[in-house]
């Protein structure tokens, strides 16, 4: 069968047989949880409740503030201890609310299915469940739901695209979701089919899960939908990549997959909304995959949102020897952490926990100019070039070679033999452009 790619791109060890097929399992709810404010891109939910409150599972306890934003849910019940600065993955602190579990599990009154018939919803219905539900993109963007489905008349959308590629070694949290839940899935895709106003949707998955292929062909008929396998290649799960594999529709540089008629949701956020839908379920608990060859038992939880790594970890068996590095995410766009009480949080897709073997002991060097990184980058970019500019702060020419288009994928950074940070640098020389330009506009 002939399978549909891209040019460029690497082909990396999956590392997938760790996890890959061990069955969902439910963490039991920690004693405490800890929900930052901000886990989501834009601004930070508003606290509705105080120290002190007692609440209810599923219960709203923070609002959505502005136009780019998304409400936060209790993922336990029970009393709120502490609404304070918390260590958050970003490195700093974050203001979070803690709430210690009385172990009830008593649902908040309002959590109750919607029933809501994909076929007929209107658009702005869906839009308001996607906010009530709190949810934001589940792949790792964090992009609340709703602000996507907030569509110009002048942009049409012919095509929404689940992204169930998870083509980042190790994670296999979206596979088991895809075996396990195709039918919610489906249920997911068909809602969010409407709230587009969109007339077909599709179902990216990389031909290395073959039973989540098989599962969501069978859960699809009947429905405008169609399943696409893509050969497994990384970054085969980036935005532009999954729809190009789909649609053959290129999005511009600089541009939103709604300019060419595409939104791309994570099938993990399709679930998601079917889960309120359906069940009446905010966004208070997601899948998990923790693996990597330093923890004693690698498995796929489900987690609810606020458990903190060490109550995950333990429940894995610990660490196996000393962990020689944490990383929250998959090894190529995840980020290393150094602490063990930060939060699960919307976003996170697993935890990976690499022995001291395993972690690189040399420090980078200068550019070899092997020119491995221009082979490897998926968007034609200039990586050699790029990471020159960057380290010695030429950002003029860095935004003229393009370092805003770089789309973080990793691939320069895991080929690069001097070791060099080049997607840090990258990451860093873009958020300075933003800055400078937020500030003279
Ligand atoms: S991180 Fe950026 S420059 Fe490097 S390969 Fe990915 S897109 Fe290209
Ligand atoms: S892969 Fe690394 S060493 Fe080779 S050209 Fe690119 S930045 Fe230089």
């Amino acid at each position: 069968m002939f399978l549909k790619t891209f040019r460029k791109g690497i082909h990396l060890p999956g590392h997938k047989g760790l996890t890959s097929s061990l069955p969902i399992e439910i963490l039991p709810s920690p004693q405490q949880v800890v929900l930052p404010l901000s886990q989501h891109i834009g601004a930070p939910a508003e606290p509705l409740v105080s120290v002190g409150d007692q609440v209810l599972l599923g219960q709203k306890i923070a609002e959505a503030q502005g136009m780019v934003s998304a409400p936060l849910h209790a993922s336990v019940a029970g009393k709120i201890i502490a609404i304070e600065p918390r260590p958050h993955v970003c490195g700093k602190m974050v203001t979070a609310i803690v709430i210690e579990n009385n172990r009830t599990d008593e649902w908040a009154p309002e959590i109750f299915p919607r029933h809501l018939d994909p076929e007929r919803a209107e658009s702005d219905e869906v839009r308001e469940i996607m906010k009530e539900a709190g949810l934001v993109g589940m792949g790792g963007a964090a992009f609340p739901t709703h602000v996507k489905y907030n569509l110009s008349p002048d942009q049409p959308i012919d095509y929404v695209i689940l992204n169930g590629a998870e083509c980042e070694p190790f994670l296999t949290c979206d596979h088991r979701l895809m075996v396990e839940k195709p039918d919610r899935i489906v249920f997911g895709l068909r809602v969010m089919l409407r709230a587009a106003g969109a007339s077909k949707g599709y179902i990216v998955i990389e031909e290395n899960k073959p039973d989540a292929i098989a599962a969501l062909n069978r859960a699809v008929q009947g429905y405008p939908i169609e399943v696409v396998p893509v050969k497994a290649k990384y970054p085969q799960g980036e935005e532009r990549m999954i729809i190009y594999a789909a649609t053959r529709r290129v999005v511009p540089v600089g541009a939103l997959p709604a300019a060419v008629g595409v939104i791309v949701n994570n099938v993990a956020t399709a679930f998601a909304l079917a889960e309120f839908i359906q069940s009446g379920r905010p966004l208070i608990s997601r899948i998990i995959t923790v693996t990597g060859n330093g923890i004693n038992q690698p498995k796929n939880l489900e987690v609810r949102i606020g458990t903190l790594l060490e109550d995950v970890l333990n429940y894995c068996g610990g660490f196996k020897g000393n962990p020689g590095r944490i990383i929250l995410g998959g090894p190529l766009t995840g980020s290393a952490q150094y602490r063990l009480d930060l939060p699960i949080m919307k976003g996170t897709s697993g935890i990976l926990v690499q022995t001291e073997a395993e972690t690189p002991k040399t420090a980078p060097s200068v550019c070899i100019r092997c020119g491995k990184c221009v082979d490897a980058c998926p968007f034609n970019l200039l990586p050699n070039f790029l990471g020159l500019y960057c380290e010695h702060d030429q950002i003029d020419k860095a935004e003229a070679y393009g370092v805003l288009d770089c789309r973080e994928c990793g691939s320069c950074a895991y080929v690069c033999p001097a070791r060099r940070p080049l997607t840090q640098m990258f990451k860093n020389t873009k958020n300075k452009i933003i800055a400078a330009k937020r500030k003279t506009s």
